[in-house]
């Protein structure tokens, strides 16, 4: 087997509430239910190798955002440092959807090249009847912010393995295009 490459470092973005950590502990292999996740809480950093296409990607991901200040050093640290990022809402929460954008042009200003994979993630897809924003608005904000789209649900897991594989899969079209 060929070795892995990376480390790619990934930043999960996007306001309180919207399931950044519960997306992290799928992503962490985590196996409890969404139930116990509490304990989850608090900041952390997750390191994964997983293979993707056959190719094997160690990533760190970087659930911080929440624990650090608005606006503080370690914050914008953490937009200068990342790889890649994700960049979530909840569609059953419109403000964290305008938060979405406002977070992907403060990521624009951060960062000078602007290769840098993002993929905006519409979370919380299995709430139905709380939906406050469609599909077609993710997709288009996507578009407009070039970036990527998926609508997951961690509380169902579904999606949540396509977002990880889609952001491996752009970080190395990244890598092969240098
Ligand atoms: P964070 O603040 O962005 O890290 O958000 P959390 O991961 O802590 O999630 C906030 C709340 O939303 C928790 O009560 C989660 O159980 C819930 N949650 C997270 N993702 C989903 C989802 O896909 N669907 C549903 N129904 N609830 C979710
Ligand atoms: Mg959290």
């Amino acid at each position: 087997t060929p070795a892995s490459v990376g480390p790619f470092t990934v930043v999960l973005l996007g306001d309180n509430g919207v399931g950044k950590s519960a997306l992290a502990s799928i992503f962490a292999g985590a196996s409890d239910s969404m139930g116990s996740e509490c304990e989850l809480y608090g900041g952390e950093i997750f390191e994964q190798t997983i293979t993707v296409d056959g190719e094997r990607a160690s990533v760190t991901l970087l659930d911080t955002w929440d624990s650090q200040d608005e606006g503080s050093w370690t914050q914008q640290r953490c937009l200068q440092t990342g790889d890649a990022f994700i960049i979530v809402y909840a569609i059953t929460d419109r403000s964290s959807f305008l938060r979405a954008s406002d977070l992907r042009v403060q990521l624009r200003r951060e960062r000078e090249v602007d290769r840098t994979p993002i993929i905006l993630v519409g979370n919380k897809c299995d709430l139905v009847r709380c939906r406050e924003v469609s599909i077609s608005e993710g997709r288009s904000s996507a578009a407009v912010f070039d970036c990527k789209f998926i609508e997951t649900s961690a509380a169902m897991q579904h999606n949540v393995w396509p977002l990880f594989e889609g952001i491996i899969r752009q970080l190395r079209l990244r890598r092969d295009s240098m």
